[in-house]
């Protein structure tokens, strides 16, 4: 089963405002990036034309890992707004 089969098991009610947001200062200096292969739903990706790392917040499980592993704390992390963010269908 693909990630994304298993993130659709779950209902995801997207607000269009990104809960989260990656400084790009920090994220250029940055040379492990580790960002990319924690997120459990693959929502860290590099942008080809910039290089640098891009969130697609939509799909957020709301695990807070990434926002914990960072090693330059360039991660700014917020629960979704009231009404939005995951419900979890299979616990
Ligand atoms: S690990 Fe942190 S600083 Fe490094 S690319 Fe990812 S978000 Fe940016
Ligand atoms: S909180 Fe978890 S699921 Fe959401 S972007 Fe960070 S690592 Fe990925």
């Amino acid at each position: 089963m693909k990630v994304e089969e298993k993130v659709a098991l779950n209902a995801i009610k997207a607000h269009k405002e990104s809960h989260i947001v990656v400084n790009e200062e920090a994220c250029r200096a940055c040379d492990n990036r580790v960002c990319l292969s924690v997120c459990p739903a693959e929502l860290y990706s590099l942008d080809p034309d910039s290089g640098l790392v891009k969130i697609e917040h939509a799909g957020c499980l709301e695990c807070g890992t990434c926002l914990v592993v960072c090693p330059a704390g360039a991660v700014t992390w917020k629960y979704p707004e009231p009404g939005f963010g995951i419900r979890y269908r299979h616990g």
